[in-house]
């Protein structure tokens, strides 16, 4: 116990487990992280949602610290301080474009806690309060199996999925054969393991049972996200991202400690509630990402090579400025080469400039525009852009075949056609900007042989109206911004 806190938690006590006040801190501590949800709902006040989560996690470690009789303060003040030095230096140093494989990284860590816990629980179930006589009661096994077995899902899934973002692991789609009936059988061996396990009893039944639905859940998450490849991989990151909440609420049942539970929960069904919403920004099945391998036909994921030459026009800034100049509506479409390029302040100047002589600007973000949910939005709002001009995919396409100028910078898949007509390709299904329908088209990119996330050509720039810009976008737009002004 933290001897110089244990008056505080006496005096509050109210008997039971749990002081009625540390459930209290508890709910409190669940209502900042729901404030800190709606809070992050939007740029504008994310800031502040990010604060009450702060708070809330705070309330949420000094009440289990306070309740709890801590063997060790000094390790766990010492791990406190050292994870903190990390994930602040790490946030601190952190490219905007790797945030979604440190994301993925950071879910491996929750996923592995997970297990850890569980099977602390398990080896010493007297320290957790889970024993039951002389040995755990069949409800704890149940969680404390279901908390091992998503974590671990959550760890090798997670792993995986960091492998593939950060190009360490090819990021084409692993196909096993009968890769459906693999995944549904260890599924219901993990299920079918985990109830002999609350059934059965002594370390000699119990351990081999509990250490292969371990195995096992770790097999299954390696191979549930082998499969995924080519432009499906923002939804494997909601959905890990999901799991580790599960696991951390199933844990939470097993620790019996409320603040988890509830926390746990709502990062699992935030997760949930997101990657449903890709899902149908990318017009995949819910069902099928679940399952794993989804949208990932053999002929799925690009190879990234130079495409077929084709004839183009190329333009130079002086030009893209001369036009922009004449348009009476601009509509911006940044992709994740806008963020590469760090180039969202000088396109912020040059909105700013085109405003002054009178062109309507406004900018389009697709849902997976970049490489996280978000990314787009998050950087021009570092860019100080109006939240006002920003406008999502179903609030603004109508509107392309009315622009004068569709301004593309660093985006690529987000605007090909070959997602509305060709049932090959990767993308096929996910709805995209109408781009081919404004009078003029500007496009962005260092190369021709540059290809997007899922490595598919691109028709957009060979037609008529297409003006290739071929440069880094921030060198690009700071050239126009000179020639506008
Ligand atoms: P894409 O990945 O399709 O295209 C990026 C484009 O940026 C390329 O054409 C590239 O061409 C260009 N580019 C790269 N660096 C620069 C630079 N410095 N200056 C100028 N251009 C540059 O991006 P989109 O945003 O259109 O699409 C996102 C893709 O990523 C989708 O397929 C999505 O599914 C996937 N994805 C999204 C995630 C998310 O959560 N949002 C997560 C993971 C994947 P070049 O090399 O010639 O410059």
């Amino acid at each position: 116990m933290l001897s110089f806190l244990a008056p505080v938690a006496d005096l509050a006590a109210h008997g039971g487990e749990t002081p009625a006040w540390a459930m209290l801190a508890y709910l409190v501590a669940g209502i900042f992280f729901i404030l800190a949800l709606r809070g992050l709902s939007s740029p504008a006040t994310s800031r502040t949602g990010n604060r009450n989560s702060m708070i809330g996690m705070a309330i949420a470690v000094i009440t289990t610290l306070v309740t709890h009789d801590i063997a060790n303060i000094l390790e766990i003040g010492v791990a406190i301080l050292l994870g903190g030095i990390i994930g602040v230096t790490i946030a601190r140093k952190i490219a905007m474009t790797a945030m979604p494989e440190l994301v993925a990284g950071f879910h491996s860590l929750v996923g592995l806690a997970a297990v850890l816990v569980g099977w602390a629980a398990y080896l010493n179930p007297g320290a957790f309060g889970l024993l039951v006589g002389d040995s755990i009661g069949a409800v704890s096994k149940v969680e404390m199996g279901l908390g091992i077995a998503i974590g671990a899902i959550t760890f090798s899934g997670s792993v995986i999925a960091f492998l593939k973002l950060s190009g360490k692991m090819s990021g084409s789609p692993i196909m096993l054969p009968a890769r459906h009936v693999i995944n549904l059988g260890t599924l219901v061996a993990i299920i079918v393991l985990t109830a002999m396990f609350a059934i059965a009893s002594g370390p000699a039944e119990t351990m081999p049972l509990i250490a292969a639905v371990t195995v096992l859940a770790f097999i299954i998450g390696f191979l549930l996200i082998i499969p995924i490849g080519g432009a499906d991989m923002p939804v494997v990151v909601s959905m890990l991202n999901s799991y580790s909440g599960w696991a951390a609420a199933a844990m939470g049942f097993t620790l019996g400690n409320t603040a988890m539970i509830i926390t746990g929960a709502l990062v699992g069904s935030s997760g949930a509630i997101l990657s449903y919403i890709m899902c149908r920004a990318m017009n995949r099945s819910f069902i099928s990402v679940i399952a794993g391998g989804f949208g990932a036909d053999d002929s799925s994921a690009g190879s990234g090579e130079a495409m077929e030459q084709r004839p183009y026009k190329q333009g130079s800034a002086a030009d893209a400025a001369f036009m922009l100049e004449q348009a009476e509506s601009v509509i911006i479409i940044p992709g994740y080469g806008m963020a590469v390029a760090q180039a969202q302040h000088a396109l912020r100047e040059m909105a700013d400039l085109l405003e002054e002589k009178g062109v309507q600007v406004k900018y389009a973000i697709h849902p997976v525009a970049g490489r996280m949910p978000g990314h787009m939005n998050v950087l021009l709002a570092e860019a100080s852009v109006e939240y006002d001009k920003v406008f999502e995919l179903e609030d603004i396409n109508s509107e392309f075949a009315q622009a004068d100028v569709a301004f593309i910078i660093g985006a690529n898949d987000v605007v090909n056609p070959a997602a509305k007509t060709d049932k090959s390709s990767p993308i096929y299904g996910m709805p995209v900007f109408d781009v081919d329908k404004a009078k003029q088209v500007f496009f962005i990119k260092r190369s021709m042989g540059g290809v997007g996330y899922a490595g598919v050509d691109n028709d957009v720039f060979y037609m008529d109206q297409t003006m290739m810009l071929l440069s880094d976008a921030k060198k690009m737009v700071e050239e126009i911004v000179k020639a506008l002004d």
